[in-house]
């Protein structure tokens, strides 16, 4: 398959309205983990992408300037801890496909590994410790996996979304060890963390333009 620049600015218009659909629900499970700000905090980060998407990267067809632009967009418009973390995903995911207008199969498994190790990297955290990581490290194992058996990134990337999916819900039973909430203690079991859920929400926007 090939995903071309246009499908990825396309992708990204699609990051920016799920985030706004879920902005409350994202809001709401912070509101029990956190300080109630991460639908905000998401939605400031992807309309400001949104305004980069109208205008500058209309017409671009580099895909990794495209996702570059995004990650440094998203850091310049957001100050919490989420800001750096997709930043540093969606910035990585740019380098390997620098200067690209058009991705295969292989191109856009490394995109998504390269996301993935750029949000460990940069946050530091393990599966286990109630964070984005608990979605996206089984999204990132299971892709790796799958695409080496298959060789076809489609079937790899619905196949990761499940592992993503799973990990997601795993984090409603775990104790937050990382960011704010892990404030909390045991107090912390029992409510999804809002990361690990946007994180989901941003990977499943991208089944749209396969
Ligand atoms: P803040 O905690 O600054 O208010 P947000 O509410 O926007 O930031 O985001 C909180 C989310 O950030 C958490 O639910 C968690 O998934 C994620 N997070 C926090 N610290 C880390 C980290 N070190 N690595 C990965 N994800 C993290
Ligand atoms: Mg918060």
């Amino acid at each position: 398959m090939e995903i071309t620049a246009k499908d990825l600015v396309q992708y990204f218009y699609s990051v920016v309205d799920v985030i706004e659909k879920e902005k409350d629900y994202l809001s709401e499970l912070d509101r029990h983990l956190g300080d109630g700000d991460h639908g905000v905090t998401m939605s400031i980060g992807f309309q400001s992408v949104k305004e980069k998407l109208d205008v500058d990267l209309a017409n671009e067809t580099d895909c990794g300037k495209i996702s570059t632009t995004v990650g440094m967009t998203f850091l310049n418009a957001v100050g919490s801890s989420v800001g750096p973390l997709y930043a540093t995903g969606f910035m990585r995911g740019g380098m390997v496909v620098k200067g690209k207008e058009v991705l295969n199969d292989e191109n856009l498994t490394e995109y998504w590994i390269a996301f993935v190790k750029g949000v460990k990297e940069r946050g530091q955290a393990n599966v286990g410790e109630k964070t984005m990581i608990d979605t996206l490290e089984p999204f990132g194992k299971a892709l790796q996996e799958s695409f080496t058996s298959t060789n076809n990134f489609k079937k790899a990337f619905h196949k990761a979304l499940q592992a993503a999916k799973e990990g997601m819900e795993s984090t409603k039973e775990l104790l937050s060890k990382k960011g704010r909430s892990s404030r909390l203690g045991e107090r912390s079991k029992g409510a999804q963390d809002p990361g690990a859920t946007s994180a989901y929400f941003i990977i499943k926007a991208f089944e749209k333009i396969l």
